[in-house]
């Protein structure tokens, strides 16, 4: 179910406009607002989970396709080869802002570890 007050699930549903790069029954994948990196994208599952702390066992098949959906976005930007990077931040000690799941997909320049 749709959360009244969370950002992306309003993002998913297209009341809030994004650059979305993909959407499916399933996820939806948009350009993050504050790109912290030359590709910097969100893939977010429609559903609203809170966090990866919140992800149920019939989650799991959904957990796959984000990230083999943001294997596929990076190899469709040229990125794949290079490198990218798959974040997952849960809960604010490790700088999560938004509390709907979203893999941020970073790539397109060096990274450095270990990550701040
Ligand atoms: P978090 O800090 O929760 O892991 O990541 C949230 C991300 O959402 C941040 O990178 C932030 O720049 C991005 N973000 C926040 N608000 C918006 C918005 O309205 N539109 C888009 N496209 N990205 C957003
Ligand atoms: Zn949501």
């Amino acid at each position: 179910m749709p959360q009244p007050d969370c950002l992306f699930c309003k993002i998913a549903a297209g009341q809030i406009p994004a650059k979305l790069v993909h959407q499916d029954d399933d996820a939806v994948a948009f350009v993050d607002i504050n790109p912290q990196a030359p590709t910097h994208l969100l893939v977010i599952p429609r559903k609203h989970v809170a966090t990866a702390n919140d992800l149920a066992p019939e989650d799991e098949a959904l957990v796959g396709k984000l990230l083999r959906l943001a294997a596929k976005l990076a190899a469709e930007r040229g990125i794949a080869e290079s490198g990218w990077r798959a974040v997952l931040n849960t809960n604010r000690g490790a700088g999560q802002t938004v509390f709907h799941l979203h893999l941020h997909l970073l790539g397109g320049r060096q990274m450095s570890w270990p990550p701040g």
